[in-house]
């Protein structure tokens, strides 16, 4: 069966960045950059009018948000440093609503917050956060909230307060829905991408690039373990007559019944590659010459008997397979350069047959 094209998962989409998207964890840095010296500004300007409270409090922020970022530094974590940032200024931003600091005109701060939260975090937690915000402030303007905790706000003030924040909040939320939306249309058109581009679209086999690439993989673990591997080249046998006489579309299912026994055949851990028009290339992990010849044959058997319906008539067809296995401290080029010999000497020896670039294990 043709391997179907990649899907993320949303906790991998939340890990993917789009090109020119500042990563969380350096906004909250930045952010925190920002916020300590306006609370020093702040916390300097109470201490101006006498007042320890709150310069105490704004200053026990500052060093919240500062702790905060040096404990992302030291334990690199970066879901601690959000929820801690996340933490300190909901915290921050409840106290300048209810203890209304600048003559209440510290609350205007809460503005910063939808923007923040639902950049930084995912959307259930900036509905979350939002939602309980604004619930908070309506509790705080209301009768109850006025009678427990007096603050200066007028009664205009109030309600404008509340419908022009909610207007943003609802606002923010659309926004970053839409922002997520093309997020996760820009990775998955980069997905089909990067499928198409590894992947033959005929038979969903990796192609000869990716099949190169992981030869790549291979051959450099077998560098570093000395664990070896083998290849098996192979072509399908007087291929052309399939074509000359029933035409290119019977070729092209010949072709995916080849790709799909050679599925079937091979192990999960073997790479299996549409080398060329009617040639595939299997790559065999830890695999030596004569287990490698067995499953050769053990494919070459498997297509030899299948056939093909086309226009009423079964057609079948034979393959030809060349194996070759890493030795010593020869190239990469030298062992597909081998296969090739062995698959040239299995055509002119009669085709239907498997033989290794040794020249012992040759079957029919
Ligand atoms: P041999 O046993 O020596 O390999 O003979 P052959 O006829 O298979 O070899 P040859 O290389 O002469 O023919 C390969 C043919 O494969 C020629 C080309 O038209 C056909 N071919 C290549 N790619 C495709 C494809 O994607 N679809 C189809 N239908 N045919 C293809
Ligand atoms: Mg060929
Ligand atoms: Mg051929």
């Amino acid at each position: 069966m043709p391997h179907s094209s990649p899907q993320r998962t949303d906790s991998e989409l939340g890990e993917f960045r789009v090109k020119g998207e500042i990563p969380v964890p350096i906004l909250i840095v930045w952010m925190t950059a920002a916020a300590v010296p306006a609370l020093s500004f702040f916390a300097f300007r109470a201490h101006l009018r006498s007042d320890p409270q709150t310069t105490y409090v704004l200053l026990t922020f500052a060093v919240l948000l500062s702790a905060n970022a040096l404990i992302h530094f030291v334990a690199n974590s970066d879901t601690l440093l959000r929820r801690g940032f996340i933490l300190v200024i909901t915290a921050l931003f409840c106290y300048l609503a209810v203890f209304a600091i600048e003559n209440g005109a510290g609350v205007m701060w809460l503005f910063a917050y939808p923007p923040i939260i639902f950049y930084i975090s995912d959307s259930r937690v900036g509905i979350i956060a939002c939602g309980g915000g604004w619930l908070g402030l309506a509790l705080l303007y209301s009768p109850i909230g006025a009678a427990i905790i007096d603050t200066p706000y007028s009664g205009s003030f109030r309600l404008s307060m509340m419908i022009v924040l909610g207007f943003e909040m609802v606002s923010c939320y659309l926004l970053d829905q839409s922002r997520r939306r093309s997020k996760l249309g820009l990775i998955q058109l980069a997905s089909r991408f990067e499928y198409a581009a590894k992947h033959d679209a005929l038979t969903g086999l990796a192609n000869r690039r990716e099949g190169h690439n992981r030869i790549d993989s291979e051959y450099q673990r077998y560098l570093r373990n000395g664990r070896g591997f083998s290849v098996m080249l192979m072509d399908i046998d007087l291929f052309k007559s399939v074509n000359d006489n029933y035409g290119h579309q019977a070729g092209d299912r010949m072709i995916k019944l080849v790709a799909e026994s050679l599925q079937t055949e091979c192990r999960r851990v073997d790479m299996i590659a549409r080398w060329g028009g009617e040639e595939f290339l299997v790559l065999l992990p830890e695999t030596d010459t004569a287990e490698a010849v067995q499953i050769a044959n053990r494919v070459r058997q498997s297509i030899a008997t299948q056939a093909i319906e086309f226009d009423g008539q079964a057609i079948t067809a034979t393959i030809s397979v060349g194996v070759a296995s890493i030795h010593g401290n020869e190239t990469i080029d030298r062992v597909l350069q081998r296969a090739d010999e062995a698959l040239y000497q299995a055509k002119t020896q009669g085709r239907n047959q498997v033989c290794d670039s040794d020249g012992r294990h040759t079957a029919a």
